[in-house]
C-alpha cells in the first residue's frame, strides 16, 4: 500500500533518522504541507461509484446494527440457509419462520407468511396499500423512489424497512437456535416503537403535505419544524384612510387555525379574528385567513383596503399573475367578488 504514497514512504525514513535540530529542520522541510489522514486514506483505497441504495440504508439517524443487517441483506451475503447449503455448510433448508419453504433472502423477508403479515402490517400504518413486494432489492428500489429526501417521513420509512429486516433476522436466528417463536404481533410492535421512538429523537422537519401529516397522526407524532433565525420586519402604516390586514395561519398535526388584524395608519386595531379550521394545505389555510379578513374589513364598510400576507404564492393568486390551484378557486372567487366593494385594493407579500 505504501508504494502508491512515496511522500509517506520519505516521511517514515526521515523519522527514524531524526537525532539532531538539523534533522528535524529537514524533517519539518519533507512533510508536504497538504498531507492528511484523510488524503492518506483516499490514495490508497480503491474507488467506487455510490451503489443506489446506500442511501435507504446509511441514512441520517440510522440505527448501525440495523443498517448493516440490511447492508448485508442488500448485498445479498446475509447466511441464509441456502447460502450455507451452497457453501456446503449445511443440509437443513426450511425456512424456520414458517417451515413451509426454503429459505432465502427473499423468501425469508418478503415471500414466507410470517414476515409478508409483518411488511403489510407496517405498510398500512402508513396508509400503503399496494400489493407485496416478492423481492429485497424491488422494494428497497420502490421505497427509494416512492420516498425522496431526507425528511420525517422518508426517514421513517427507511427506519420501518432496516428495523424490518433486522428483527426478523433476529426472530429467525433465535427460532433456529431453539428459542420460542415470538408472535408477529410483536415483532410489528417493536418496528413500530422503534419508528416512532427514533422519529421523536431525531426531531426532523415534518412537511404539510396530507401524507406527511397522516404519517405524523398513524404515529402521533408532533410536528418538528428547524428552527430559523427570526428576521425583523417594519410594519409599514398605510396611508390615512386605509385599512391593512394582517394575517397567518397555524397548521400542526392534529389542528389547524387562522387569524388577523385589521389595523389603521395610526396602528391602532379595529378589528381582529381567529377561527379554528379544517386540516388542508398551508397555501389553502392563507387563502382562507385572507378571505376571512375581506370579509370583515367589507362588512366594517372599510373603502381601501391594504391586505399583506407572508404567502408569495397567495399574494401572487389574487393579483392574478399565477393561476389558482383548483382546490382555491372558490374561497378565491368569494374574496374577488368582495374585493370589488372596496374604493381600492391592494395585495403584498411581507
Ligand atoms: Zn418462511
Amino acid at each position: 500500500m505504501l508504494q502508491r504514497l512515496p511522500s509517506i514512504n520519505l516521511i517514515l525514513e526521515k523519522a527514524l533518522v531524526i537525532s539532531s535540530a538539523e534533522d528535524e529542520a529537514i524533517w519539518k522541510d519533507t512533510i508536504d504541507e497538504s498531507f492528511s489522514l484523510k488524503s492518506a486514506w483516499n490514495g490508497i483505497r480503491e474507488h467506487h461509484s455510490k451503489i443506489a441504495w446506500a442511501s435507504s440504508v446509511w441514512f441520517k439517524g440510522h440505527i448501525p446494527k440495523m443498517s448493516f443487517t440490511a447492508w448485508l441483506g442488500l448485498h445479498q451475503i446475509l447466511s441464509t440457509k441456502d447460502m450455507l447449503i451452497f457453501l456446503g455448510q449445511n443440509r437443513e433448508i426450511r425456512c424456520p419462520l414458517c417451515s413451509a419453504a426454503s429459505e432465502s433472502i427473499d423468501h425469508l423477508f418478503f415471500q414466507c407468511s410470517y414476515s409478508a403479515w409483518i411488511s403489510r402490517s407496517v405498510l398500512w400504518r402508513f396508509n400503503i396499500r399496494r400489493k407485496q413486494k416478492r423481492k429485497l432489492m424491488e422494494e428497497e428500489e420502490w421505497m427509494r423512489t416512492t420516498f425522496p429526501g431526507s425528511n420525517q417521513l422518508p426517514t421513517a420509512i427507511c427506519i420501518a424497512f432496516t428495523s424490518s429486516i433486522y428483527l426478523i433476522w433476529q426472530e429467525r436466528n433465535n427460532k433456529l437456535h431453539g428459542a420460542d417463536n415470538s408472535h408477529k404481533r410483536v415483532i410489528l410492535s417493536n418496528i413500530l416503537h422503534t419508528i416512532r421512538s427514533r422519529c421523536i429523537f431525531l426531531r426532523l422537519d415534518s412537511q404539510t403535505s396530507s401524507r406527511d401529516l397522516a404519517f405524523s397522526k398513524a404515529f402521533d407524532l408532533p410536528m418538528f419544524r428547524s428552527q430559523k433565525p427570526t428576521k425583523r420586519c417594519k410594519w409599514v402604516h398605510p396611508k390615512p384612510g386605509c385599512v391593512k390586514l394582517n394575517c397567518d395561519v397555524s397548521l400542526a398535526s392534529s389542528s389547524a387555525s387562522i387569524g388577523g388584524l385589521l389595523r389603521t395608519n395610526d396602528s391602532s386595531v379595529l378589528a381582529m379574528y381567529s377561527q379554528d379550521k379544517i386540516q388542508m394545505t398551508i397555501q389553502g389555510l392563507e387563502l382562507e385567513a385572507i378571505c376571512h379578513g375581506d370579509s370583515l374589513a367589507s362588512a366594517l364598510n372599510i373603502d381601501r383596503l391594504w391586505i399583506e400576507s407572508d404567502s408569495l404564492l397567495a399574494a401572487n393568486v389574487i393579483e392574478g399573475s399565477v393561476p389558482c390551484p383548483w382546490k382555491k378557486r372558490l374561497p378565491l372567487a368569494h374574496l374577488k367578488n368582495t374585493l370589488l366593494k372596496f374604493v381600492s385594493w391592494k395585495v403584498s407579500h411581507i
